[in-house]
């Protein structure tokens, strides 16, 4: 093994005490905590984890923070309502609503209702329009936590080939549209790269992977970027998520270790980094909101 480890952990635990610092900054102001309101409805388990541990990381940075957790046979008006009371809620600047949600709920209808300016995990249509025109109000959690781990370990985005393979809305396209733009005031994360995205239609996977300089797994597909695909001294960011035999795994296989210059680990990469990014958000609601 001899790619760097780009160490998501670390990283975020140290972007959590900037964060800390500057809640605790605001509450010397007279300001209230910024507060995170998070739904959940059903008993989805991986749900339950991943607000869980949303919830602790508020807590650990003095972030104030409710989950709300609704029954499985939630309809979607009730859904709404109770959104629409988290909107008129002066003491909650964030909300987010955990997906998938049961089948019964659009999920669609329930990201429109959030209100933008409280939407931290930046889906509803406005904040994507917002990003796409280069003025972001939020950066997508998970997107931006890949560019911060890249910069902040020293990999700049600027003029590199970067190869996403993955087009989600929350995860491949927006980050496409991160890296792909000019950085301005108003746009700092903008990564001026040169930009490929990935999909199942993609032809030979393989070789438009071996262009990257900058290569970004997120297909959900445990091993699917292979040592064969990979030029040596890339860097590989990966986003996957996948249990194999009740272990998490990437999306990256580990034989990439071998050849690339830098891998982000799973667990310890990217997933430390989607939640600390959701704290940033936060914060800047509060700090939008209440000045
Ligand atoms: P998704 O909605 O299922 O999208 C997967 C994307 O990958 C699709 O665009 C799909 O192409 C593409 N893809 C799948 N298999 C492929 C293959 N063999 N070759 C090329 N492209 C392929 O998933 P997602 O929500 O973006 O999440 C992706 C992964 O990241 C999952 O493992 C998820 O659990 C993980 N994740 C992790 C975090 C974190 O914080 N660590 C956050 C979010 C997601 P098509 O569009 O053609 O179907």
């Amino acid at each position: 093994m001899t790619a760097r480890k780009l160490d998501g952990k670390a990283l975020a635990a140290t972007m959590r005490a900037e964060i800390a610092a500057r809640v605790a900054e605001r509450a010397r102001r007279g300001h209230r905590p910024p507060g995170l309101a998070a739904v959940l409805v059903g008993d989805n388990p991986a749900s339950h984890v991943y607000v869980r541990n949303k919830h602790k990381a508020c807590q650990d940075v003095g972030l104030a923070s409710w989950v709300q957790t609704l029954p499985a046979d939630t309809t979607q008006a009730q859904l709404l309502d109770h959104i629409g009371e988290l909107n008129a809620d002066q003491e909650v600047h964030g909300i987010l609503v955990q997906l998938p949600l049961p089948k019964q709920i659009s999920e669609d209808a329930v990201i429109r209702a959030v209100a933008p300016a409280k939407d931290v995990d930046c889906f509803h249509p406005e904040n994507v329009g917002l990003l796409a025109a280069g003025h972001p109000r939020f950066y997508p959690c998970t997107p931006h936590g890949v560019v911060q781990l890249l910069h902040r370990n020293g990999y700049a985005t600027v003029g590199k080939e970067v190869v996403v393979v993955g087009r989600s809305n929350i995860v491949g396209k927006p980050l496409a549209v991160m890296l792909m733009q000019k950085p301005t005031l108003a746009n700092p994360a903008g990564g001026d790269a040169t930009v490929t995205v990935a999909h199942t239609r993609t032809r030979d996977l393989a070789a438009v992977c071996r262009r990257a300089e900058i290569l970004v797994a997120a297909a959900g597909m445990p091993g699917v970027v292979t040592p064969e695909m990979v030029a040596p001294g890339t860097v590989v960011v990966d986003v996957g998520t996948n249990s194999v035999n009740g272990k998490l795994v990437g999306d990256v296989h580990p034989g990439v270790w071998d050849v690339a210059a830098a891998v982000s680990p799973v667990p310890g990469g990217v997933g430390p980094m989607t939640i600390t990014m959701l704290l940033v958000n936060t914060l800047a609601a509060a700090e939008k909101i209440d000045g």
